[in-house]
């Protein structure tokens, strides 16, 4: 823990040393944007062609393959949802938080791209629509679908409460992802990873740079829709958090379920979409190769 009060004196300079102006570290200018009229032709021409109901405090995986939509919806209540991705073909290509955060910012919405893990590091889904997006920040630095936590899980539970919860979103997803592909509980827990937080409302404080969550502004008919760039396995929990304006890691809030419905464009429209590349990074690392 931080003590309240610094333990070494502020340099005469302190005040220019903070002022120097924040510099973006990772401007994406030069990123090639989606093709919206590519994007809209194809999404005129998709019809629903299956869906998944994700009940709450459980998790649930589906196929969605390259150049179909998925649409995550709240149904009945305000629910925020957990999400994982994978690579249908190779679930060792998964959804990287952390370097999407560094790109697209601590939120995301329309156009932003969920990029996968090293060395593939490639746009996996493409956000296309997001009824959320009126909401921008709040007052208190809050907003909607972040990258900034992680997922709840049981052993910060553990650590913090001393007791063990069992329905919290690292154990859904790894529940879901081991049923899914029939893999023993042990095997498919190294492949959760951290989450985008659907219809989360959350923040760092200002004061302290805390990670906060307040009450979601989702609604039932609020959707966030994704482009599939690449054949995947989406999986998703409905958090033990409910609306995550109270509490998560315990049977306290009201929950509900989420729905995950599939647009396909069908075969031969998909077929026209291009996955993108994998990075042509040479992974020498600046070693000599032999
Ligand atoms: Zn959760």
């Amino acid at each position: 823990m931080k003590p309240d009060i610094p333990q070494h004196a502020a340099p005469a300079d302190a005040e220019t040393q903070r002022a120097h102006k924040p510099i973006i570290c990772y401007p994406i200018d030069q990123l090639a944007s989606p093709d919206w009229s590519a994007i809209r032709k194809c999404r005129d021409q998709a019809s629903k062609t299956d869906e998944l109901r994700v009940e709450p405090r459980s998790a649930g995986c589906i196929h969605v393959p390259a150049g179909t939509f998925f649409r995550i919806s709240s149904v009945e209540g305000a629910q925020v949802g957990d999400l994982n991705l994978w690579n249908a073909n190779d679930i060792s290509e998964r959804f990287y938080s952390g370097k999407t955060r560094a790109l697209h910012g601590t939120h995301l919405s329309t156009g932003d791209r969920m990029w996968s893990s090293f060395p593939a590091f490639r746009p996996m889904a493409t956000i296309i629509e997001d009824t959320l997006d009126w909401y921008g920040f709040d007052e208190f630095g809050g907003s909607v679908h972040d990258v900034i936590g992680t997922r709840c899980d049981p052993y910060t539970g553990r650590l913090l409460s001393g007791s063990d919860y069992h329905y919290c979103c690292h154990s859904n997803l790894t529940v879901a992802l081991a049923q899914y592909l029939g893999l023993p509980i042990e095997e498919a827990e190294p492949h959760v990873h951290d989450v985008l937080n659907v219809f989360m409302c959350t923040g760092f404080t200002r004061d302290t740079g805390q990670y906060f969550m307040k009450a979601s502004p989702v609604r039932p008919g609020d959707f966030l829709e994704f482009l599939a760039e690449i054949d995947l396995i989406v999986g998703l929990s409905a958090c033990p958090g409910g609306d995550c304006g109270d509490e998560h890691t315990s049977d306290k809030a009201t929950c509900h379920p989420l729905l995950i419905e599939i647009y396909d464009p069908g075969e031969e429209v998909r077929s026209s979409h291009v996955a993108p590349p994998t990075s042509k990074y040479d992974r020498s690392h600046g070693q000599k190769t032999k």
